[in-house]
This record gives structure tokens, sequence and C-alpha cells, in this order.
């Protein structure tokens, strides 16, 4: 991992330290589960003082958290330059509607990249709408077109890059200049990237919002969600999470900050396996497309090189070929790679998908890919030996055609 992120300790220090303040570790390592409702205030002074200051980590109420939770807030704040806090929420999901309810009010526009994971899509679409916050979908690699798309009431932008499915690498630092001219705030799912790979507040964005289910538990055994940003935003983000009554465990917190401390040696390792796979899929018969901005060729690439410092294990390919029941036959017959959603763990996994309903403004399938049949797959590649999971996809390959 190149640390492209300027003075001070690199991020794998920053990692290993984050968090850790003796007041809240004691005398081990880790700080300890403080499992907590009721904090207990030794003076009725004290509890209005408490009461008076409202500061992050500062025993209130277990709503607001306690030292394991608040270890892990600081920690993810540190690994992300710009920020000024961290929100900490149940899940992906949940972090993404309280960044976004923190931000909208009724009568407002959201502009959603149409590569956007398809739950934020079903929020815009669900809640949002109903609250009579209106959306567009757009392609986020035509610039000129989203430039036109502004109007008065266009007041946020939802960004994902790489596109956690088909993998369009964006240029964000455009976007979101774009967005703050128009005094409209910039949001950005940055779960494939980490801050590790992509500092997203450093390239312009107001608000990063990350699954941590994925890369940071890294061990597919815990759901949550963060939201960093810079003060402002940071005060709105925390003021609507405690309105929502928003809280993580502190067992799961604890869990997270022992991923984390991790990540960034998974991800270096799951990248370089994923590079190896995705290049030997790109001889494959049964491959039309790979869509994989780690790889030198792919459309993303050139923008990856400039805006990220790191990479993950997640990436997807196209399938030639019209038989719908092929990427079926071939996950089923695959033995190391489960099938199932979520990815980021140290085991691999295998998704079919066809992003042809979930598009409003891009083509599927994409350039390059056209006349192949609309399946494609997503692989999220573990920690196994590389060469273990490719005589596992040629496998796969062989049951596939033999039907
Ligand atoms: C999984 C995922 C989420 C949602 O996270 P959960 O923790 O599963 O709710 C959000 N964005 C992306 C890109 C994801 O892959």
């Amino acid at each position: 991992m190149s640390d492209k992120q300027g003075e001070g300790p690199g991020p794998a220090t920053r990692l290993v330290k984050g968090g850790r303040r003796p007041e809240w570790t004691g005398a081990v390592v880790n700080p300890p589960v403080w499992r907590a409702s009721t904090h207990l205030y030794t003076s009725e002074a004290e509890r209005k003082a408490a009461l008076a200051k409202d500061q992050d980590g500062q025993f209130y109420y277990g709503r607001r958290g306690a030292p394991t939770q608040w270890a892990l807030a600081e920690a993810l704040t540190e690994i992300e330059p710009g920020a000024h806090g961290t929100m900490l929420y149940p899940s992906g999901v949940a972090a993404i509607a309280g960044a976004l309810l923190a931000v909208l009010r009724p009568g407002d526009e959201l502009l959603v990249s149409d590569n956007s994971y398809e739950p934020t899509r079903n929020l815009a679409r669900g809640l949002l709408a109903r609250m009579g916050i209106t959306h567009r979908f757009f392609d986020p690699l035509d610039l000129d077109a989203y430039r036109d798309l502004f109007r008065d009431q266009t007041k946020a932008v939802w960004l994902e890059s790489p596109g956690s499915l088909t993998m369009e690498v964006c240029d964000v630092p455009a976007l979101a200049a774009i967005a703050r001219d128009k005094v409209a705030v910039s949001l950005i799912d940055n779960t494939w990237a980490t801050p590790l790979g992509f500092t997203a507040l450093a390239h312009g964005c107001d608000i990063s919002v990350m699954s941590l289910s994925k890369h940071v538990g890294g061990h597919s055994d815990l759901m949550m969600g963060s939201a960093s940003a810079g003060e402002h935003w940071y005060r709105r983000l925390r003021q609507t999470s405690h309105q929502l009554g928003q809280v993580v465990s502190p067992d799961d917190a604890a869990l997270a900050l022992r991923g984390l401390r991790t990540m960034g040696v998974r991800l270096e390792r799951s990248t370089q396996s994923a590079i190896r796979i995705a290049k030997w899929l790109t001889g494959r018969p049964e491959v039309a497309q790979v869509l994989c901005p780690m790889l030198p060729g792919d459309p993303g690439h050139a923008l990856w090189k400039r805006d990220f410092s790191g990479g993950c294990g997640l990436f997807s390919f196209v399938l030639t070929g019209e038989d719908p029941a092929a990427s079926a036959r071939f996950v089923d017959n695959l033995d190391l790679f489960g099938i199932g959603y979520s990815w980021g763990g140290f085991e691999s996994l295998a998704l079919p998908f066809d992003p042809s309903g979930i598009r409003d403004t891009m083509p599927w399938p994409p350039a390059g890919a056209e006349g192949a049949a609309t399946m494609g797959v997503r692989l999220s590649i573990g920690l196994e030996d590389p060469d273990d999971l490719i005589a596992d996809l040629e496998q796969g390959f062989a049951a596939m055609g033999a039907s």
C-alpha cells in the first residue's frame, strides 16, 4: 500500500494505533467491551455538567456509546484524512439512510449515480420519495450531462466508485467539484476502497459512508456502517443519528475494531490475488469482459491509478453466450467460492447478477461487451491460495459448458 495520504504516520500505522486512548484501554491493548445503558454520575452536579457539555468521548447514556464504540469511531476518523468525526450505524444501509437524512429535507432533489448499490436506489425511490425528496439517476461517466442536471432544488449527489456490481470508476474529484460549485453536498459510498484505498474527503467529498460489514469486519460475522465527515457535516450526522436513536452494540464494535487492525494486510493480499485471477479470466472463452479497474486495460484503470492507493478482492465479469442457466451452473459447481451476499470476508464468494433491471441511464452489457449474455458474476476474492481459486473457477467453467 503506497501512502498518498500526506504527512504524519502512514495509513498502516494509523490503522494500528487509532482509537487506543489509555483512558479507554487501560493496561490492555484493546478497549474492553463496555456493555452499558446507564452511566452513573458521582453527583447531580456532574450529571448536569455532562448534559451541558454534550461532547463525544464523554459518558452520558448508553445510546451515545461507551469507550468501545468511541474507540472504533475515533480509529475510523484517524484513517480518513479531512474527517472531524465518524458516526456508527447498525448496518451499511443504516449509514446510507442516516447520512442522506442528515443532509436532505422535503422539496430537495438528490442525484444518484446510476451504478449505486441497489438498496441505495430503493431508499431514494421509497422512503425519500415519500418524504417529498425527489431524485434522478445519472451516468457518472458523463460529466457534461451530469452538470446539466443541477437545478435550484438539487441539494445532494450520491456517488459510488467503483460501482460495487459493475465496477465503473468515476472521476470523483470532478463530480464533487461540480457539486460544490452548484452548492450541493457530495456523499460517497466508499465501501469498496475504504480510506486505505481512496481518501474520499481529501478528494472533495463531504461525507464518506462505508459498510463496515465488508472489509472492516472482514470475517463475515458482523453488520455495521459508518459515516465520516468534516466538522460541519459531522455535527449534522451526529444530531440526526441521536434523533433517530441509532446505536451499535459494544460487542460488535469490538469485533469491528479487531477487524480494522488487520484490514491493510487483508486488502493487500486479496488485491494481489484478485488481479491475478482477473488476468486469468481475460483469457477464458466463457468470459466476454472482465470488469476490474485494478487491471491495466480496464476503462476505469487510469482513474484508479490516479486517485486510488489500493484495491480489494471484489470485481466482476460478464459471460459470453446466451444460456441464462449457465451462470447458475457455474456457481453451483464451485467448491471454494460460496454463493452469497456481502463480500470483504476472509472467504471467497461468487454472486451471479444481471443489472439490466436496475439501470436507468447506463448501458448494460457495458461498452466492449455488446452482444454478450446479460449475466455477470461478481467475485469476492478472499485469503485462500489464488492457485486453488483459479483451479476451482476452471472446473466451474468445465461444468458450465457440459450440460
Ligand atoms: C453491502 C453494501 C452496503 C450495505 O451494507 P450492509 O452493512 O450490508 O447494510 C452498502 N454499500 C455497498 C457498496 C455494499 O456492498
